[in-house]
């Protein structure tokens, strides 16, 4: 057994959306300064690296990732690779494998620096959501920074997400992940009312 990381590291340098708030650690006490311990503090977006969204986060009645089930986020998943163009929706004749699992990842490719925002990323359609959602899947990730295209204003893919009760997963890392079965272990932390958390985000090998 061995766990492959998918999450990128948070640190200063991390790209986030444009305009949200940047990673910044504060040292509270340092060894540095001669303080007899480190002692720090962060700021930023929930949004950070790889992080699940909550339903409030893409619709008014939807709920804060405290209150959602942990299930999800923890189980078998499949990592499928898509051959999609850059800014383009991934759509159902895009999957080219059969659906097994319930939990599923994909990697496109179309965002490959986390340290280096690229607008032009990939997304998921509206169309593919229902079909996964028809197929018993229960999370949908991908290794952008979000499930709809950098200039969506309607956000299509959130709300099929929000209309399937599906949770989800932006901002993992899948450039060195086969294609492939694994089990997902990427829980949220408990943070009231939070619209997102950021996630570790690993992959079990068998
Ligand atoms: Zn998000």
């Amino acid at each position: 057994m061995a766990l492959l990381d998918i999450s990128p590291t948070l640190h200063a340098g991390i790209a986030v959306w444009p305009g949200d708030v940047t990673f910044r650690r504060t040292m509270a006490c340092s060894f540095e300064d001669g303080a007899n311990l480190d002692l720090s503090s962060i700021r930023t977006t929930v949004h950070v690296g790889a992080h699940a969204d909550a339903p409030s986060h893409y619709h008014p009645d939807g709920v804060g990732i405290a209150e959602r089930s942990l299930e999800p986020y923890y189980g078998p998943c499949q990592v499928i690779a898509v051959d999609v163009g850059r800014g383009q929706r991934i759509r159902p004749e895009h999957v080219q494998v059969p659906v097994t699992a319930p939990r599923v990842l994909f990697k496109t490719g179309t965002f490959p620096d986390p340290d280096d925002y690229n607008e032009d990323f990939a997304a998921l359609s509206p169309e593919l959501v229902a079909m996964l959602a028809a197929q018993g899947v229960v999370l949908v990730g991908i290794d952008t920074p979000s499930v709809d295209p950098f200039s969506s204003k309607s956000l299509e893919s959130h709300n099929a997400i929000f209309d399937n009760d599906l949770s989800v997963l932006e901002g993992v890392v899948l450039t060195h992940v086969q294609p492939g079965t694994y089990t997902l272990i990427a829980l949220p932390l408990k943070l009231a009312d939070c619209d997102a958390s950021p996630v570790r985000a690993v992959l079990v090998t068998e």
